[in-house]
């Protein structure tokens, strides 16, 4: 049994998401595979669960809520494109 995020998720799926390789095994392992449900205790599994998607910015253990997560997510997309202006 695995995370039901497991086939579409980024961090799985996407080769370099998270450096270096053995931080992401750790994760896969910790998070996403071994122990029975913890899935539930990662922000990733959190955030899509609420939002339907999750910034590339949130790991497995990131220290922030879901709130502090769009409120980043919000900040850095409404950043200008072009700041020399
Ligand atoms: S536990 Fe987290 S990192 Fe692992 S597949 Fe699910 S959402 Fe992705």
């Amino acid at each position: 049994m695995h995370c039901p995020n497991y086939s579409t998720c980024q961090l799985i799926h996407v080769s370099g998401f998270v450096k270096p390789e053995t931080l992401r095994d750790t994760y896969i392992s910790d998070f996403c595979i071994n122990i029975p449900e913890n899935w539930k205790n990662c922000k990733r599994f959190q955030t899509h669960s609420i939002l339907h998607f999750c910034p590339d910015f949130v790991l497995p253990d990131i220290p922030l809520s879901v709130d502090e997560i769009m409120d980043r997510f919000d900040n850095e997309i409404s950043l200008p494109i072009n700041s020399t202006k």
